[in-house]
């Protein structure tokens, strides 16, 4: 009857957890750290693009 209030399921998937300390399972904590390191990296690639945008416009006003 109480087993319910034993059971630990993710909360992302909702798939069983049997000794996980985190309310997800290790799939979507995986999951869930590649997100971050896309997010990361896209946040990186604007960082890049917006110094070659500043380095170029350098670079031109230096021409004139
Ligand atoms: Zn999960």
């Amino acid at each position: 009857m109480s087993n319910e209030k034993k059971e630990r399921r993710c909360k992302s998937c909702g798939k069983l957890l049997l000794d996980e300390k985190l309310p997800f399972c290790r799939r979507c904590v995986i999951e869930g750290r590649d997100t971050v390191g896309m997010v990361g990296g896209a946040v990186g690639v604007l960082a890049v693009t917006a110094l070659n945008v500043v380095a170029r416009v350098k670079s031109d006003s230096d021409r004139k």
